[in-house]
């Protein structure tokens, strides 16, 4: 899984598979519920934290063509949930189609961000959400913009495999586009670590607190490691795989973060990161 995360950590999955199309998806699905094997749907990888000895089941990536469509039709794009963001930024960006700029520079896919509620820096995707097809068990469904619900880094999509969003966009000349996604490319890369591999931020911002980049800086962690995970000197949420990072490294780290930060400042931070897997 090193090979299919951020990170770029992650033992072996026992299936790594990619569906065709959706038929073939439900045929997998199927097949892992009658044999009771757990399967995990991945996007990009991008806010995973993998065990060391891996995923049992399958995993299944949305990544074949099948998933990764777009149609325009007016100020909306009907996506396939495997696309890449950036990807779907550029295509709408072609229809002078704006809105998703503020998601320049978020790795990952559709799936991925939709089920986070990705964004920044107080901009959110589920803002621009219309409609989302997905299987909930076997069974096809579409979701209207009444029945979700997303939230700070969160959504109810939790456990559905998502096919397809509508996503509502604003007419817009393709250089103001560019120009604004180029300046909130050129903000991310003055706070943000992107020298290194890593999931993004690590935690999620307490409510009513300051940001969790702060306390952990307060805390002067910046620098501290664990084999080869440390915390980033440039963005204190962030751990950065240095190269030889294990899984149990950065658990360790995180682990180590969450007791210095409570001790000093009584807040148990929480994860944005999901932990997958056999540790
Ligand atoms: C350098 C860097 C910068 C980042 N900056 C930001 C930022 O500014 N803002 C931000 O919000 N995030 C940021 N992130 C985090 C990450 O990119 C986002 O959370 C992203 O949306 C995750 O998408 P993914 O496709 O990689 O999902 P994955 O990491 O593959 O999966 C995340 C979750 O989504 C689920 N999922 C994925 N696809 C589907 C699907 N089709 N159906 C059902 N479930 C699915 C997975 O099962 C998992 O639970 C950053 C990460 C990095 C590495």
């Amino acid at each position: 899984m090193s090979r299919h995360t951020t990170f770029k950590i992650g033992g072996p999955a026992d299936v790594f598979v990619c569906p065709e199309d959706a038929d073939d998806l439900l045929d997998i699905l199927r097949y892992a519920g009658s044999h009771k094997i757990d399967h995990f749907i991945i996007g990009g990888g991008s806010k995973l934290l993998v065990g060391d000895k891996g995923i049992r089941g399958f995993v299944i990536s949305l990544c074949t063509p099948a998933f990764n469509g777009t149609v325009f039709d007016g100020e909306t794009v009907s996506a396939g949930c495997g696309i890449k963001i950036h990807e779907l930024i550029n295509k709408a960006a072609e229809e002078s189609l704006g809105g998703l700029e503020f998601l320049a520079g978020i790795p990952g896919t559709l799936g991925g961000a939709l089920t986070m509620n990705a964004g920044w820096p107080s901009k959110a995707i589920g803002d621009l959400v219309e409609e989302i097809t997905a299987l909930k068990g076997l069974e096809l469904i579409k979701l209207d913009r009444s029945e979700l619900k997303f939230s700070y880094r969160s959504s109810n999509l939790d456990g559905m495999v998502l096919i397809s969003a509508k996503l509502k966009l604003e007419k817009k000349p393709k250089d103001n586009i560019e120009a604004e996604m180029k300046k909130n490319l050129e903000k991310k890369r003055k706070i943000q670590e992107l020298g290194y591999p890593s999931v993004g931020s690590v935690f999620l911002n307490p409510s009513g607190s300051s940001p969790a980049w702060e306390i952990i800086d307060k805390c002067r962690l910046r620098g501290k490691s664990v084999g080869g995970a440390a915390v980033s000197q440039k963005h204190a949420n962030f751990i950065i795989n240095r190269g030889n990072a294990s899984a149990s490294d950065v658990r360790e780290l995180i682990d180590e973060i969450q007791k210095i930060v409570f001790k000093e400042h009584q807040i148990m931070l929480k994860l944005e990161t999901k932990l997958i897997g056999d540790f």
